[in-house]
């Protein structure tokens, strides 16, 4: 295939990364010492996203907070970015919550997420911070372990045509509700309805917005005085700069499933097409990777949407008339192009069916959130340059695309990194450095283990201050800032 009709899927990228990228030796000396592969997040990656979620919202409504989910990247710098730019934080374990109150959060500021036991149950009562209880198990708990008032959400779930969730309060148990939180209103500051989805469809945030607005009036039917609607996060990310050459990836992929032209998948990996009589069907596992509406359009078009159960207003305005605090919990929204990763090519080998395998010093786990398929295309670093102003890549005559599968370093038939091809544009040579994109979202310890006892990849801050570009630990953020 020639570089021209090669299957590409770019990346979207953040300036600043790019620029740190193209800094000649920039990759080479953060692996040099502190050693690869490494994570890298860029917390002023992290604090533009903030101020244009921020920018929609105080456009459009009086009262509002924004609460970091933490629960995105176990990244310091980022809960210091945070905490900087004066935000509230979403916990979800007790180590998450240790971590905020360290990083000088208040606990007014804190809302706690998530499945709850006992044990921080009792951790979380009088403590200040706002538990968002997912349960009727909980709601009783928190009050039978209160002595004074308790800040809390209630998450509801069961919306009209969302899927089932394993979180919240089904709709149908809201009278149960109600009669806890009235007779417990001595124990407990009931703030208000929260949801979460998972999904970015944009109907289902509409209808649950709706739900939750007509529980919030029944609660005030019921003497109650809710002034918070929690929104949650699931604000989408944007991966791919081209939804052009995106769309063209996946038609080449079903053509190769199908049987024609060049074998793009490793193995019998079909990513969640069934293919059946030469014909391919179905959606494929990567479909989010397709997304090209950003977190503030999203979070914009839906403050704008005309609600039908409130007489066409928009939700903006129905909260504002209702002085309804807009409560959400962006995590990958605000971390969006804020990290990448960097691996170094070990060795470049032919397989037995002819494909090329790039192997490379991190495993798959370290790159793919829960194990999904990463559909957009790492960038090829050629070895650094040399003291002596040798480019290496220069010396090496221009191979044109080169279609690969990267393969990880544990000793695992399973370990590949990708499972697609990927056409990068020279053929890689050992020492090279591969730099996955916008990988801070889950991406990077989510499901990162330690396999074959290799150690946890480290973790690095990058920032550019008067126009240079400076490293450190991410675990030493604090004392460099
Ligand atoms: C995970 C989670 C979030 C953040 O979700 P994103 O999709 O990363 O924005 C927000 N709220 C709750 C309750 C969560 O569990």
């Amino acid at each position: 295939m020639t570089a021209a009709a090669a299957p590409g899927l770019p990346a979207k990228m953040h300036a600043l990364v790019s620029e740190f990228l193209a800094t000649p030796g920039a990759v080479a000396d953060a692996v040099a010492e502190f050693g690869s592969p490494a994570h890298l997040v860029f917390p002023q990656v992290f604090a533009e996203n903030l101020e244009r979620l921020r920018a929609e919202l105080a456009a459009r409504v009086g009262g509002f907070r924004i609460c970091y989910a933490h629960k995105v990247n176990q990244s310091r710098a980022f809960v210091a970015a945070a905490r900087a730019a004066g935000i509230g934080i979403d916990v979800a374990s007790e180590a998450e919550l240790a971590a905020a109150l360290k990083a000088g959060f208040e606990p007014e500021h804190i809302e706690v997420t998530g499945p709850k036991g006992e044990g921080l149950l009792r951790a979380l009562v009088g403590s200040g911070v706002t538990i968002n209880v997912d349960n009727l198990w909980e709601l009783e708990r928190v009050a039978a372990l209160a002595d004074t008032p308790v800040p809390v959400l209630v998450r509801m779930c069961g919306f009209m045509g969302t899927p089932v969730s394993r979180f919240g309060v089904p709709l149908a148990e809201i009278d149960q509700v109600l009669a806890v939180l009235v007779e417990q209103r001595d124990r407990i500051e009931f703030r208000g309805f929260a949801f979460h989805l998972d999904s970015g469809e944009p109907a289902e945030r509409v209808r649950a917005v709706e739900s939750c607005l007509e529980l919030t009036e029944r609660a005030y039917g019921r003497g109650l005085t809710p002034s918070v609607l929690d929104i949650g996060g699931g604000f989408r990310q944007v991966f791919t700069a081209d939804a052009g050459a995106f769309d063209a990836y996946v038609h080449a992929l079903r053509e190769s499933l199908a049987g024609h032209g060049e074998q793009m998948a490793w193995g019998t990996n079909t990513f969640g097409f069934h293919v059946e009589d030469g014909a391919v069907h179905g959606t494929p596992v990567f479909h989010k990777y397709a997304n090209i509406v950003d977190a503030p359009r999203m979070l914009a078009d839906l403050l704008d949407t005309g609600l039908e159960s409130q007489g066409g207003r928009s939700f903006a305005q129905v909260a504002g008339e209702n002085l309804l605090d807009v409560w959400l919990e962006p995590g990958k929204a605000l971390v969006d192009h804020a990290g990448i990763t960097v691996a170094r090519v070990e060795f470049v080998k032919r397989t037995a069916d002819g494909s090329t395998l790039v192997n490379l010093d991190l495993s798959r786990d370290t790159v793919t959130p829960a194990d999904q398929e990463v559909m957009v295309d790492p960038i090829l670093i050629p070895a650094e340059t040399r003291p002596d102003g040798r480019d290496p890549a220069r010396a090496r005559p221009n191979s044109g695309a080169v279609g690969v599968f990267l393969a990880g370093r544990l000793c695992l038939e399973r370990d590949l990194i990708t499972n697609h091809k990927v056409w990068l544009e020279r053929y890689p040579q050992s020492g090279d450095f591969v730099v996955f994109p916008n990988t801070a979202a889950y991406h990077m310890d989510l499901s990162a283990a330690r396999a074959s006892m290799h150690p946890v990849p480290p973790k690095l801050a990058v920032a550019r201050e008067s126009g240079v570009f400076l490293v450190c630990r991410d675990l030493d953020w604090h004392e460099v800032h």
